[in-house]
């Protein structure tokens, strides 16, 4: 899992496109900004007109005009305020919206074996809370800052026209504020994303186990879970607190700060005003100048941890969006309509570093059926992933109806390869949602049809609202047996030319078995396939067998012929069962 990499600095490349497409928007809101903040730098300014005028004995009149504009220039400002935030928040979250959409999409695109070796539950962290950092420095950190750099530099100009002792005060303690804040900043940007990178491990922990909670309960494992569920929850705890001192150092630090930068005020005016350099006017706009430097550092520092947060979901981000599918999608050939041949010409496979399949040599005839047997990690699985394109073969050649399948069109692909994998998902949606895979467009016949061919038709009937009956996400809902049914039926929509099937290798009920056996004939009717057997009842069924071990093909012939052979190692694997082993026990 990567957790606290990049976090220096903000990975703005990430977002370029996204602020691009928004140039009109973020004018608007500059200008709303900057209107704010000449009221906000103007107002001093009346308060001291006012304060001088009044010590000079002006005409009440020209006070009291001076007073209506500045209660009118607060309530504009105030209306600036309000509009510089929704243009902000609105920002934020488009811009939100689109890359977490864009980040689903990518992370969808990406290969099975990326996804094998990330937790959902980081992911879930990437694509929702990075991008909610994100969103969140728009919306109030990104306004925030730029009008802070505005009210600075505002405040520095007029303060120095005023008076060039009252213009350094406030430039040196800017400085100083800034100096510390710098400082203290560093420290707190490793500790958040180390927290951020620890709530990920936590998410994951938790998504991760939840999923399981069937092996995990039947294991009566609870208590061993429990148990490596503490030092993930104390990881996160220290780390949540070390990276909350942190930031509170932060905090007190620039209280102390701004408290001493009143004092430095009022000693700094008061000390003008006795050597009579300046107007008692000019030293209340020096006090009201340092003090509006608090709202904008304060609310900056106070945003801190948001940009950190920000800065180290962009990094994230970006390393997500770098990751690429190895499996490239450059082909532009439809494969052939009816069923289709499969060939494999001399074909290697490595996961990683180890061998998995090496030098698979096999051909399967159109609408012929090949069983795969093979102790268990001899590759059978593999050998289906890369019929249905998971992964890439690393050396050799796999054509489907002639086609090299590195060339064929992946929606062609989909759509005349169907997969059958041994655990069945279902979707929390309809029965037809989970028979169409949320596809639209699938008239209701023709569900109901494939349901009722699949052997599902009774089934069907005793449900209350037939196909729109609402099915339970997981696969609690439904048994296994059934499960494997809804899975036919998708496939039989599909209408491929080719159907691959990881049979379950959990027993089913005999009952069950007949019906699955039934939906698999008609199936299969005219439909190249390769089954992985787990059972001899299926095996029963095929014209071929290909024997794996290690990898390897050991045997590939007729399935009459090889049984026929005592020699043979299937004849070999019969001739156990009938000696009165179970054929599981074989170890096929
Ligand atoms: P089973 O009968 O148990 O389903 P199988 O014959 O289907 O076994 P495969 O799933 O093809 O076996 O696995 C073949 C080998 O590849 C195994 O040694 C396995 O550990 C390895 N392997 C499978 N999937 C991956 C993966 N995603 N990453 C790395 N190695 C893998
Ligand atoms: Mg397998």
């Amino acid at each position: 899992m990567t957790t606290a990499t990049s976090s220096r600095g903000l990975n703005f490349a990430v977002l370029r496109p996204y602020l691009a497409r928004r140039k009109g928007l973020f004018a608007l809101a500059l200008a709303v900004i900057v209107a704010g903040v000449g009221l906000q730098l103007w107002i001093p300014l009346l308060l001291k007109d006012f304060i001088d005028g009044s010590l000079a004995g002006a005409d009440v009149g020209r006070l009291a005009a001076i007073a209506v504009i500045y209660l009118s220039a607060g309530l504009v400002a105030q209306v600036l305020s309000v509009a510089a935030a929704y243009l902000g928040t609105s920002i934020g979250w488009s811009v939100a919206n689109e890359l977490r959409l864009d980040a689903a999409r990518h992370v969808a695109s990406l290969d099975l074996d990326y996804h094998s070796g990330i937790s959902p539950g980081s992911l879930i962290e990437r694509v929702d809370g990075d991008v909610d950092a994100v969103a969140k420095m728009f919306s109030q950190f990104a306004v925030q800052v730029v009008s802070a750099t505005l009210l600075l530099g505002g405040i520095f100009v007029l303060t120095f026209l005023e008076h060039v002792v009252a213009g350094w005060t406030v430039v040196a303690f800017t400085a100083v504020l800034a100096g510390a804040m710098y400082l203290l900043r560093a420290v707190a940007v490793s500790a958040t994303s180390a927290e951020r990178g620890s709530s990920a491990e936590l998410f994951g922990f938790i998504e991760e186990r939840l999923s399981a909670i069937e092996d995990i309960r039947a294991n009566g494992a609870g208590r061993f879970v429990m148990r490596r569920f503490q030092p993930v929850m104390r990881r996160y705890y220290q780390r949540s607190v070390g990276a909350w001192i942190r930031r509170s150092i932060i905090w007190t630090t620039s209280i102390g700060l701004f408290s001493a930068g009143t004092l430095v005020a009022l000693a700094v005016g008061s000390w003008l005003v006795l050597r009579g350099s300046v107007t008692l006017g000019v030293a209340f706009l020096l006090i009201t100048y340092m003090a509006k430097l608090e709202d904008p550092v304060m609310e900056v520092t106070d945003q801190m941890q948001e940009v950190q947060k920000a800065a180290a979901g962009l990094g994230r981000l970006g390393e997500l969006f770098a990751e690429q599918p190895t499996v490239p999608r450059r082909g532009e050939r439809r494969l052939p309509s009816g069923p289709l041949k499969v060939q494999f010409d001399h074909v290697d496979f490595t996961y990683g570093a180890e061998p998995v399949l090496t030098d698979i040599t096999f051909e399967l005839a159109a609408g012929r059926h090949l069983g795969l047997l093979g102790r268990t990690g001899s590759g059978k699985s593999t050998i289906a992933k890369l019929i249905s394109r998971f992964y890439d073969a690393s050396g050799g050649r796999i054509c489907l109806g002639d086609v090299p399948i590195v060339e064929v069109a992946e929606p062609s692909l989909r759509s005349r390869v169907a997969v059958i994998t041994q655990d069945v998902q279902l979707f929390e949606g309809t029965v037809k949602d989970n028979v169409t895979m949320f596809a639209g467009g699938v008239p209701d016949r023709a569900i109901v049809a494939a349901l009722e061919e699949i052997g599902m038709g009774i089934w069907l009937d005793g449900l209350t609202e037939g196909i729109d009956t609402r099915l339970d996400s997981g696969t609690t809902s439904l048994s296994s047996g059934e499960a494997q049914l809804v899975a036919l039926a998708r496939a039989y929509l599909l209408d491929p030319g080719i159907v691959i099937l990881d049979e379950p290798s959990s027993r089913i009920d005999p009952a069950t078995e007949a019906v699955l056996a039934a939906a698999l004939d008609r199936l299969l009717r005219n439909r190249t396939a390769v089954i992985i057997a787990h059972r001899l009842e299926t095996v029963g069924r095929v014209d071929e067998l290909l024997i794996l071990d290690g990898g390897s093909v050991i045997e590939h012939g007729s399935r009459d012929e090889l049984m026929a052979n005592p020699d043979s190692a299937f004849g070999g694997l019969l001739q156990a069962t009938r000696e009165g082993m179970l054929y599981e026990e074989v170890d096929l």
